[in-house]
């Protein structure tokens, strides 16, 4: 039986789990006067490449940075097309805004919440110049297809890996089926540098192209400027952006990507709690588990059935913080926020799996820093509160 107690303390949506070695580490980068990009840098690129079976990795201030650098790279612009699935955060249609490109939103398969590879082939027109597919929660898109329609048409995929830092596809780490991929570091997402992100890539030229990018479009390896090694010289060879990785951040990085399977294998275990205790109360679709993929569970994201509850999402949510739980909603679909609806003429409406999925959708909290009490304590809320308001 599940002791049913209130918390004492707010247990919330999520914390990061930073160690000592994390902290000795950020110390150093302090103590050493490499601050920016440098060292630590450049081996946290290659442990990541490593980690993920990645020829390339370009390591960045944000998955943001990542995504809009890689769209760059590719020279996209205005009139050109970007697909983009209406579940997820605003961050991947808004760099394909800043290029002045098209977003072109559309649906999603279902209750997985991974995009749907039959809309994106009715979303492709001459002027597609990419398929940015979300690994959502952690568990793999359809690549072979996604893939494959890319290739029918010699568009390439660039994948919104923000969640999907240790996730397996078809026995391969994402990092390399598509033609990019970023990753996020942020402060909520399974491997945390504060703020950071992690381009990678098998194609060479592609690699320098976005290395490129990433620091004003300095055509040198500039951050060696200020070694014995570096020259003061260098060429501006495009107008690049700003978003290169601290050494700061880098020194994080490196300890928390030695720590990701670890952090991935108790995500997995507070997952399989959930799933045994949450999925007999007959109420909540459970995140969806593929075939051929693991689920890094970056989101532990349950959608309440309708007519189950005499409640909405909106008051179970309410209700969990009344617990002392935080929770949150992933995502609010892209296609109901105003600048999307105004701006391209999306509607509600328009998307309607991703409307029936979201209208009861709601993340639990799971993140390896929560204890056992913690998830009990979270189990036992959910549980309350249905035996509540059960239909
Ligand atoms: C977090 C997130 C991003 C943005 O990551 P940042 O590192 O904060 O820029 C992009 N896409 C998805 C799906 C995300 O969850």
């Amino acid at each position: 039986m599940l002791s049913v107690r209130t918390r004492e303390a707010f247990l919330p949506y999520c914390l990061p789990m930073i160690g000592e070695e994390e902290i000795a580490e950020v110390v150093d980068s302090l103590r050493s006067g490499w601050v920016t990009t440098g060292p630590k840098t450049k081996r946290f690129e290659e442990e990541f490449a490593q980690y993920v079976g990645s020829e390339h990795a370009i390591a960045v201030n944000s998955c943001t940075a990542g995504l809009h650098v890689s769209l760059a790279a590719l020279g996209i612009g205005p009139g050109d097309e970007v697909i983009v699935p209406t579940m997820t955060f605003c961050a991947t249609a808004n760099v394909v805004v800043h290029l002045g490109a098209k977003p072109v939103i559309v649906d999603v398969e279902g209750p997985s919440l991974e995009i749907s590879t039959e809309a994106i082939r009715r979303a492709i027109t001459p002027r597609t110049k990419a398929i940015m597919p979300v690994h959502y929660a952690g568990q793999a898109a359809d690549l072979d297809e996604i893939l494959a329609i890319g290739a029918e048409h010699g568009i390439p995929v660039i994948e919104d890996g923000a969640h999907a830092a240790g996730t397996i596809y078809k026995g391969r780490k994402i990092g390399t089926h598509g033609k990019a991929v970023s990753f996020s570091f942020y402060a909520t997402k399974n491997l945390t540098t504060g703020e950071g992100g992690m381009i990678t890539t098998n194609d060479a030229e592609y690699a320098a192209r976005m290395r490129l990018l990433s620091l004003h479009g300095m055509s040198k390896d500039a951050w060696k400027r200020y070694t014995q090694a570096g020259s003061w010289y260098y060429e501006v060879v495009a107008p690049g952006y700003k978003v290169n990785m601290t050494d700061i951040a880098a020194a994080l990085g490196l300890h928390q990507l030695r720590r990701l399977d670890s952090f991935n294998r108790r995500r997995a275990e507070i997952g399989a709690m959930f799933d045994a205790v949450l999925g007999p109360l007959g109420v909540f679709t459970l995140p969806v588990r593929l075939p051929d993929r693991n689920h890094v569970l970056h989101l532990y994201p349950v959608q309440i059935r309708p007519g189950t509850l005499r409640i909405g999402r909106d008051e179970f949510i309410e209700e969990l913080k009344q617990a002392n739980i935080g929770a949150s909603v992933h995502f609010i679909p892209l296609h109901r926020h105003p600048f999307y609806r105004d701006q391209f003429g999306y509607r509600p409406g328009q998307f309607p799996a991703a409307e029936r999925c979201y209208e009861g959708l709601l993340s639990l909290p799971l993140y390896p820093k929560m204890t056992g009490d913690d998830a009990d304590d979270v189990m036992a809320a959910v549980t309350e509160i249905v035996d509540k308001h059960r239909l």
